[in-house]
């Protein structure tokens, strides 16, 4: 794909087009920012000003070349070891992001009281003063009815460093626990593998300088999530000096630069990931130096055949002959073949090259083959290669203990809790994490982890009670969670409240709309991160000035809020933010502004003033943090955890999983029953000793295949911050930079020998419908897609985020969305929302 200048031509002028277009509802209150402070670009001198992208969670260390106060450039922070200088494309969209003529401009007040889709809120401009009244009135309401538990915040996009100053203080305060993150609708079942083995419940890191074979699994790191510009900057050595696979049923960017790619039927990964198990295991090709062997030397793997535990000697691993017996041992690839459609042949010849290379080696699980409703087995079973292998903390291969970054404590909350907010911040959570049917065991506890989409579901039902208040920062849920309507119709019962840069459709919703600074631009907090085996701490800081009235979010708004409650009887959250003391002046803040840099600093604090010399980059102060912008780690040591044990019950790798026993036992005890019997509540088939290791699910379907003959493929474009791209005019002329999509328009690709069976050609608009509802979008052949299944890219679809990403705002929007087709689902282990794995069904018809 060659991107002309001709494109970036088109594209400007395309800008210019479009903010003259008339839509569907009036835009009048978007318009009224003053005083627009842009400079003129150009070739005058400028500087470049480091800051940290917030595209998705890299949050990649990056730098804007200013000139006349006007951002005209990104690129990586040259200093960063994480992403080497470099942003992936999506970084560059940063700058039409931030001076986006639709953005919201000022806080704004709805008129109409109806709420719904196209209907217009009728906002009118308000003053912030008056936008905070109306929000403190409706906290105090709720405490003086001793319901402040029926307040519910939203976190969208964070910092993660910062964002405790709001998602970890505005509910809590008030005394209610529905904290409610956005963090289940992206990736969360990918954690559950790593967990229930190694004890790490988080994003994986890969040694790609080192790797000799790398397996990508359901996902696409050249496009999106995560790592992307260091793995396009080592992508090609990669390929000239080892394997590079695949595993994707839809033919990505990633699998059309790789040796092998492995289309494995949507949803059918366990069995390819223990079929490979098996093969490494009948072969003989484990890992003897980290799984251990057999006392005699003998392998006594043989297909359809238990061993005896006893006479294998693991060394830091655990259950492995467990493993085998309960499920292995009949997970042949003849058998896996018939099942994921994958010859027996290949599999055989990727689990010889993968054990070639071990330990250089690294299977890179993403969402693809997790993100389903029993996502969670995948996980577990993908995950576990890396350990049969030895590739866990090994050079090249799958690592997960980096050295620390290290940052400031933010001073404690709990002084300022009053007795209502200690008594109701225990009552339970809207969205029933916890409940019989939904263990979300993240991190070995029973109803730890968030059930973010199933928020709307107790909002409808009022269960465990009703939601009466609803704050949101950088969250879009009425777009961007499957089931999107019934969002619409829980915020539509609720006094919404939402922080953003953009009209959205969740804000055609709200209450009150409140300008939300630009993240990586306009914005003061604090990132960490890790990556190409090194952490970073760095900097977001303004690096244009404010535009209109917009404020920073977590801190600035939080302090606004803070300070409104404080004048109408509740000062605990402004008495909290005032105990916060400069680092090096003891000054305590006064007002917004002073208090994000007062947090800021105290955060960074560790790096720019340690009490001990670190190991990492050495900065001398304040000034030096904010001039380089980060701090790098020290490097990666390898294998640490080898010796030191890994946080697991036998501090070993578990392919019998003792943390995963104890769990699900905790939550059946809890709930009476047995752990089968929670399995079964829960739509997973697994039962007895299985639940504990790595095995096949077979994937759940919604829809009958005679009436809905098509396997759905929802991914992620090169160009979707998280669906707050579209409104860009980039996103939209380089939307053909995804293989099969077309500028400005939005296709489904099908397979060509289903296409002309179903009478239809390339170019024809189609109607997509599922079990909960249709999109209209355009037809494309595409061999990349398996037959029976068809792929459409996430992100187009918005009738209201702007005049670029609707056809028509609030009326007509671009293309469809995704998720008006998939059903509210969860893998329920981890409370992760299904987007993938095969469980949506469509039928095609031709318009
Ligand atoms: S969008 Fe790209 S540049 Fe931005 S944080 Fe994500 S990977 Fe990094």
């Amino acid at each position: 794909m060659k991107i002309k200048r001709r494109d970036f031509l088109k594209a400007s002028v395309a800008t210019g087009a479009a903010v003259a277009l008339s839509g569907g509802l009036t835009l009048n209150a978007f318009a009224n920012g003053k005083d627009q402070k842009t400079g003129s670009g150009g070739t005058e001198p400028g500087k470049w000003i480091p800051s940290t992208c917030q595209g998705c969670t890299q949050w990649c260390p990056c730098e804007f070349f200013v000139q006349n106060s006007r951002a005209v450039k990104v690129r990586g922070n040259q200093l960063s070891k994480v992403n080497l200088g470099y942003v992936c494309p999506r970084g560059h969209l940063m700058l039409q992001e931030l001076y986006d003529p639709d953005r919201v401009k000022v806080p704004m007040k709805r008129t109409n009281p109806k709420k719904g889709r196209n209907v217009d809120p009728k906002f009118v401009p308000i003053s912030w003063d008056e936008a905070l009244g109306i929000v403190a009135d409706k906290i105090l309401e709720l405490r003086k009815n001793n319901e402040p538990h029926k307040f519910m915040f939203i976190r969208g996009r964070y910092s993660p460093k910062t964002y405790p100053l709001a998602y970890g203080t505005l509910p809590k305060i008030i005394g209610s626990p529905n904290a409610i993150s956005h963090s289940a609708i992206c990736a969360e079942a990918e954690k559950f593998g790593p967990f229930y083995t190694e004890g790490f419940w988080g994003y994986r890191d890969y040694d790609l300088a080192r790797t000799k074979c790398l397996v990508v699994w359901g996902c696409d790191p050249l496009s999106s999530n995560r790592n992307v510009p260091n793995t396009i900057n080592k992508i090609g050595d990669l390929i000239e000096r080892g394997t590079l696979i695949t595993v994707d049923p839809r033919l990505s960017a990633i699998a059309a630069k790789s040796h092998e790619w492995v289309p494995v039927k949507p949803g059918e990964d366990g069995a390819l990931a223990t079929a490979l198990a098996h093969v490494i295991l009948t072969k003989g090709l484990w890992s003897k130096e980290f799984v251990g062997d057999f006392k005699d030397g003998k392998n006594q793997f043989k297909s359809g055949k238990s061993v005896d535990e006893a006479v294998f000697a693991e060394k830091h691993t655990h259950g492995l002959v467990k493993w085998w017996n309960i499920e292995l041992k009949d997970r042949t690839p003849e058998w896996a073949e018939k099942v994921c459609g994958i010859s027996k042949d290949q599999i055989v010849r990727i689990a010889r090259t993968m054990a070639k290379a071990a330990p250089n080696v690294a299977v890179w699980m993403g969402p693809g083959p997790v993100m389903s409703p029993r996502g969670a087995y995948p996980s577990f079973a993908i995950h576990a290669l890396n350990g049969l292998l030895g590739a866990c903390e090994s050079e090249g291969g799958s690592l997960r203990n980096h050295a620390k970054s290290p940052s400031g404590k933010l001073p404690s909350i709990d002084d300022f809790l009053d007795d209502m907010a200690k008594k109701y911040g225990k009552e339970k959570k809207i969205d029933q994490r916890g409940y019989k049917q939904f263990p979300s065991i993240s991190e070995g506890k029973a109803g730890s982890s968030v059930i973010t989409n199933n928020a709307a579901t107790g909002i409808l039902n009022a269960d465990p009670y009703d939601i009466k208040v609803v704050v949101s920062n950088w969250a879009n849920f009425n777009f961007s969670c499957t089931g999107a309507d019934r969002w619409d119709k829980a915020m539509s019962k609720v006094f919404y409240v939402h922080i953003g840069t953009n009209p959205a459709e969740a804000a055609m919703f709200a209450d009150i709309v409140l300008p939300a600074a630009h993240h990586a631009t306009q914005k003061l907090s604090i990132i960490d991160n890790k990556g190409n085996t090194y952490t970073h701490l760095s900097i977001q800081q303004p690096v244009v000035g404010r535009l209109w009235e917009e404020k920073a979010d977590e801190t600035e708004i939080m302090w606004m809020i803070a300070e409104k409650l404080g004048a109408k009887g509740f000062p605990n959250m402004i008495n909290y933010f005032k105990s916060f003391k400069d680092p090096e002046t003891g000054k305590t803040p006064t007002n917004a502004e002073e208090f994000a840099l007062i947090a800021t600093r105290i955060i960074s604090a560790a790096v720019w003033k340690p009490e001990k010399p670190l190991k990492g980059d050495k900065l001398t102060s304040w000034e030096d943090f904010k001039a380089k912008g980060i701090y790098n780690s020290e490097g990666y040591k390898f294998r640490e955890l080898w010796e030191k044990g890994f946080p697991t019950p036998t501090k070993k790798f578990e392919f019998y999983s003792e943390a995963l026993k104890k769990a699900l036992d905790d939550h059946a005890k809890k709930h009476q029953t047995t752990i089968d019997d929670i399995l079964q509540a829960s739509g997973y088939l697994a039962k007895g000793e299985q639940a504990f290791v790595p095995h096949y699910e077979p994937p759940k379907r919604w829809g009958d295949v005679k009436e809905y003959p098509f396997t759905f493929i929802d991914y992620k474009s090169r160009l979707n911050r998280e669906g707050r791209s579209q409104n860009t005019t980039w996103f939209q002329e380089f939307k053909k930079v995804d293989a099969g999509d077309e500028s400005w328009d939005d296709v489904v690709r099908i397979n060509p020998e289903d296409g002309k069976k179903l009478g239809i050609k390339t170019g024809d608009m189609v109607k997509l419908t599922s079990v909960t509802g249709s999109i209209t979008v355009k037809a494309k052949f595409w061999e990349g897609v398996r037959p029976g299944t068809v792929s459409k890219c996430y992100g187009q679809g918005h009738w209201a985020y702007g005049k670029i990403a609707a056809k028509e705002f609030g009326k007509t929007p671009r293309g469809g969305n995704n998720n008006d087709l998939m059903p509210d689902d969860y893998e329920r282990l981890t409370g992760s929302t299904a987007r993938n794995g095969g469980f949506t069904a469509v039928k095609i018809e031709k318009i």
